[in-house]
C-alpha cells in the first residue's frame, strides 16, 4: 500500500514573510492519509529544517560533493539541516540550466550517499508526444539517470511524471494519459528493479494539477500523489488538492 504524497513546488516565489505564513498555513492543514512535502527555495531551507509535517525538500542539489562551486548547495549540507531530499531534473532545470542526464545521475548519487530522497522528475515535450516518442523519452530518462542504482537504493527515489507541455501551462494530462504513463513507468521500474520495487515506488503526477482536476488524477491507480507548482502558492488551492 503506497501512501499518497502531495508535494508543493514553490519555485522562485514568495518573500520570506510570505513563505513563513504559507508554511504555517500548510502546517495547519488537518492530516488525512496523505503526506505533504514542500520544495522550498534554498535560502529558506534552514528556517524550515527539521520539519516532518510538511516534509521539506530542496528544489535542486549540487552534483559535486564539496569545494569550489560558488552558489551551489551540497547534499551533505541538506542532510546537516535534516532536509528530506531534493527535486532532481525538474524540466525548468533541464531547460534553463542545460542539465544533462550525466549531471542528474551525479545529483541522484549525492543525495543517496547522504540518505536523502531523490524526487526525480521526468517528462516529454509536446513535440516528442506528437511524434509518439513519449514512451521512449521516458524510458531513456529512467535508464540514464537511475539505471545504475540497486533496488535497495531505489527505496530512496520518488518519481514525478511531469509532461513538459503541462507544466505551468494550465493544460493537464487527461486521466487516461496520466494513468497510461504512470503504468508505463511502473512497468519500466519493474523491468529494471523488480516487482517489489515497482509496487513500492511512488510515482507522482505534475503539470497544472489544480483544485478542479486533482480528484480525478489522484484516483488513478498508478498515481501516488502530485507535484504541484502554481496551485501550491495558495493555501486554499493546495488544501483542496490535499483533501481531494
Ligand atoms: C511543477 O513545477 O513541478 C509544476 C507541476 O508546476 P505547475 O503545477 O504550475 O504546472
Amino acid at each position: 500500500m503506497r501512501t499518497k504524497l502531495i508535494a508543493g513546488n514553490w519555485k522562485m516565489n514568495l518573500n520570506f514573510i510570505e513563505a513563513k505564513e504559507l508554511f504555517r498555513d500548510v502546517q495547519a492543514i488537518e492530516n488525512n492519509d496523505k503526506a505533504i512535502a514542500l520544495c522550498v527555495p534554498a535560502c529558506y531551507l534552514s528556517a524550515f529544517s527539521n520539519a516532518v509535517d510538511p516534509f521539506i525538500f530542496a528544489q535542486d542539489v549540487s552534483a559535486h560533493v564539496k569545494g569550489a562551486y560558488t552558489g551551489e548547495v551540497s547534499a551533505s549540507m541538506l542532510a546537516s539541516l535534516h532536509i528530506m531530499g531534493s527535486l532532481v531534473g525538474h524540466s525548468e532545470r533541464r531547460q534553463y540550466h542545460a542539465e544533462s542526464a550525466s549531471v542528474l545521475k551525479e545529483k541522484v548519487d549525492r543525495l543517496l550517499e547522504n540518505n536523502l530522497i531523490a524526487l526525480y522528475c521526468i517528462g516529454e515535450t509536446i513535440e516528442e508526444r506528437n511524434e509518439q516518442k513519449h514512451e521512449a523519452v521516458i524510458q531513456k530518462q529512467i535508464i540514464e539517470v537511475l539505471g545504475h542504482l540497486t533496488s535497495e537504493q531505489m527505496k530512496n527515489v520518488i518519481i514525478a511524471y511531469e509532461p513538459v507541455w503541462a507544466i505551468g501551462t494550465g493544460v493537464t494530462a487527461t486521466t487516461s494519459q496520466a494513468q497510461e504513463m504512470h503504468a508505463f513507468i511502473r512497468n519500466e521500474i519493474e523491468r529494471s528493479f523488480g516487482q517489489t520495487c515497482a509496487s513500492q515506488i511512488k510515482i507522482l503526477y505534475g503539470g497544472s494539477m489544480n483544485a478542479s482536476n486533482a480528484k480525478e488524477l489522484l484516483a488513478c491507480p498508478d498515481v501516488d500523489g502530485g507535484l504541484i507548482g502554481g496551485a501550491s502558492l495558495k493555501v486554499d488551492d493546495f488544501k483542496f488538492i490535499y483533501e481531494s
